[in-house]
């Protein structure tokens, strides 16, 4: 991959807790329109390595690119960086007074500052893009744990990012309702959005990565093509937790 196609260039990230290593140099890229999947154990950095590209979490060493800006600098607009990378969580963080559209349309008024009926507009189109326009008007406790999940993610794309960060999002959905958010992804790989996807959802991972990362103790023990790194993993690790993970 040329350098300059990198939507998200991480060069030897760092971050502690206190004297706990948690991202131990850790280096990737990302290209525009890629999907890649991170798989590892509990506690090994995932979460840690998605919020310091959203700089949720200040990296302790190391910079982030996202299309070319170091976004570690301490002069960086965190609002810019946030736009630009969408971030959605386990949790769907929806605010409960507000409607599916509502909770789409504040973001925009207050993080690009769009006027209420533009705002509205965009909201509609996006709830429209994750199959919920007829949701507009209904409250978060209105809608299914998947709906809610697939409004935050029309919430992120309402920001119009050049790339989208998943942690774990259907980890806590009734199994049912983990398709509906699962294909929303898969929607948005074959749409060419660039995507980070830490997953447990390992059917997904081999059908709609590009790449895979397996990562442990705050490194990247491995990575390659998804049958490559599912069907003959290389390193012990990598290997031991397939054989937890897969049937
Ligand atoms: P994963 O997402 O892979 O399960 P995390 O990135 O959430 O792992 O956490 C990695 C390690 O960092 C864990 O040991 C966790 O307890 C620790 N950790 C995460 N966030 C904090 C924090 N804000 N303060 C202290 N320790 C943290
Ligand atoms: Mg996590």
């Amino acid at each position: 991959m040329n350098a300059s196609d990198a939507v998200i260039r991480v060069e030897d990230l760092h971050k502690s807790f206190g004297n706990l290593a948690v991202l131990a140099g850790m280096s990737l890229s990302v290209a525009r329109g890629e999907t890649v999947c991170i798989l590892g154990p509990s506690g090994s950095g995932k979460s840690t390595l998605l919020k310091c590209i959203t700089r949720l979490e200040e990296p302790s060493g190391g910079r982030i690119f996202v299309s070319g800006i170091d976004i570690t600098r301490a002069d960086v607009d965190i609002n810019k960086v946030r736009a630009d990378v969408g971030m959605v969580f386990q949790q769907f963080n929806l605010f409960p007074h507000k409607t599916a559209l509502g909770n789409i349309a504040l973001a925009l008024e207050k993080v690009l500052r769009m006027s209420k009926p533009q705002a509205r507009q965009r909201a509609m189109e996006e709830l429209d893009h994750v199959g919920l326009s007829e949701k507009a008007d209904s409250y978060p406790s209105q809608l299914s744990g998947g709906q809610q999940q697939r409004v935050a993610i029309a919430r992120a794309l309402a920001m119009r990012p050049k790339a989208m960060l998943f942690d774990e999002i259907t980890s806590a959905l009734d199994p049912e309702l983990v398709k509906e958010v699962l294909d929303v992804m898969r929607r948005l790989a074959s749409e060419g959005m660039t995507m980070i996807v830490v997953t447990h959802e390992m059917g997904f991972a081999r059908e709609v990565a590009d790449r895979i990362l397996f990562i442990d103790e705050g490194v990247i023990v491995e990575e390659g093509e998804p049958n490559a790194i599912l069907t003959n993993p290389q390193h012990k690790r990598t290997q031991q937790f397939l054989a937890k993970v897969l049937d």
